[in-house]
């Protein structure tokens, strides 16, 4: 039966969600306080992941804890005030830190990453964006051979997985990307991964597809999220709108916004970087890439080559702090000729991350009609389209096309 859905949060989860719901045969109501798609969703390095599927919480973590507590890592960068106020957070997102959650985790992600590298291909056709879509999959380089010794063990846990990916020596990465300087030892090219030069392009693509198919968005601030009667009602300022459900997915605001309704959800958030520069002279980049050892990842975009930088843990909506992504750019330059930054100042965005590195994705446990999309820390472009997916099945009652334990809200108590 078509229901009336409201989603909140344009991002692309929330896009994917309204999409997917819209094509459902919902009658659909997408509001975001900005337009769709310009807060993380905007600025990422553009991976359709398909083998990135091992998460941060692993028991390597621990081991290099105490350099990352004292910002000597170049991939992590912590506020020791934040980690103080989120003490609990950050205690339970080590308790995770276990090889048995790794591979449960694992197993989870990489099957919603299938789903929805194939589910971003049949959404990029229909939005009529093939352009956009690249795939040659991503470089991961290392620059010592002890750093790719420190890899090869997780590399044998994502082959496990049937992730297929080549490994290159010196002589074989000047052959496969002429462009980089010579300063990588080995590569492992992850071969099915894909890509897209420009999220936002991408995003803005999903909600016209959402629009023409008769999808509504509002560009309105969520004040307010009320039950009333059988449905649900949303205060945005003075305006109001009401649904039969609603969808939360709002991002690394999802928390604060749940916490109106007393769910107390274990989310922090991990902010992260980017930068434009123009390319040199060298011969063009036929993919992103990741130094793993120097902690940037460099991508072909539309707007130019986008660098990202790694983790910083702080408060959602401290001021930026340029440290990090100035030292990834000078990195990227040791790796590849660029000439000018074409941003005046730096991007920035906000992975939403809870403790255990899942998204939640399912129906709230104390109100009906509820239901919540978010947590997608970082590979939420990777995964929208398959978690929209699942979202959907469960709002229609029907089997969704994996199983869903793994991220249901109810895997902890809120
Ligand atoms: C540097 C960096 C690189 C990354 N690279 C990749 C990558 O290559 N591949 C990948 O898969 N992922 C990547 N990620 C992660 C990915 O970008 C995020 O997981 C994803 O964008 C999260 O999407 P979202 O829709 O959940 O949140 P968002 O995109 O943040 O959207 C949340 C939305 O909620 C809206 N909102 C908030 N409050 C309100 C309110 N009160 N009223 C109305 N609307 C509101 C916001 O305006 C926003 O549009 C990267 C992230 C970063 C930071």
């Amino acid at each position: 039966m078509a229901k009336d859905i409201i989603v909140v949060g344009g991002g692309i989860v929330g896009v994917c969600s309204a999409l997917s719901l819209q094509r459902a045969g919902h009658h659909v109501r997408l509001i975001d306080a900005k337009k769709p798609g310009r807060e993380t969703s905007y600025g990422n390095a553009g991976m359709l992941a398909e083998a990135s599927f091992l998460v941060m919480n692993n028991p390597g973590l621990v081991k290099i804890l105490p350099k990352i507590l004292l910002n000597r890592t170049l991939g992590v960068r912590v506020n020791w005030r934040f980690v103080l106020k989120r003490l609990p957070w950050f205690l339970k997102f080590l308790s995770y830190c276990r090889k048995a959650h790794v591979l449960h985790a694992a197993s989870a992600l990489r099957q919603l990453l299938t789903l929805s590298l194939d589910a971003h291909k049949e959404l990029i056709k229909a939005a009529g964006v093939d352009h956009l879509l690249r795939q040659t999959g991503w470089l991961k380089l290392f620059r010592t051979e002890a750093g790719f010794a420190k890899f090869s063990k997780d590399l044998e846990i994502v082959k496990s997985f049937g992730a297929r990916f080549t490994v290159y020596e010196r002589e074989q990465i000047r052959q496969i990307e002429p462009g980089l300087k010579p300063i990588y030892c080995k590569a492992v090219l992850m071969d099915d991964t894909c890509a897209v030069s420009s999220p936002a392009d991408l995003t803005d693509a999903y909600v016209a597809l959402f629009q023409r198919l008769g999808g509504v968005v509002e560009q309105t601030k969520v004040t307010g999220l009320r039950q009333q009667d059988a449905g649900w009602c949303v205060e945005c300022g003075a305006n109001t709108f009401t649904a039969d459900d609603l969808v939360l997915s709002a991002g690394a605001w999802s928390a604060e916004m749940a916490s109106w309704l007393d769910y107390r959800i274990p989310m922090a958030w991990e902010r992260g970087y980017h930068m434009h520069l123009q390319p040199g002279y060298a011969p063009a980049l036929h993919r992103a890439i990741h130094d793993i050892e120097a902690g940037f990842v460099m991508a072909p975009m539309k707007a130019g080559l986008r660098v990202t930088s790694g983790v910083e843990l702080t408060d959602r909506d401290a001021p930026p702090n340029y440290q990090q992504i100035t030292q990834a750019v000078a990195m990227a330059r040791q790796a590849y000729d660029m000439t000018d930054q074409l941003d005046q100042t730096p991007w920035m965005g906000r992975r939403p991350t809870l403790i255990d590195s899942l998204p939640m994705i399912g129906a709230a446990p104390r109100h009906d009609g509820l239901w919540f999309n978010f947590g997608h820390q970082h590979l939420g472009l990777s995964l929208a389209p398959g978690s929209a997916q699942l979202l959907t099945a469960l709002i229609d009652n029907t089997p969704p096309s994996m199983d869903v334990a793994a991220f249901s809200p109810t895997r902890f108590r809120l």
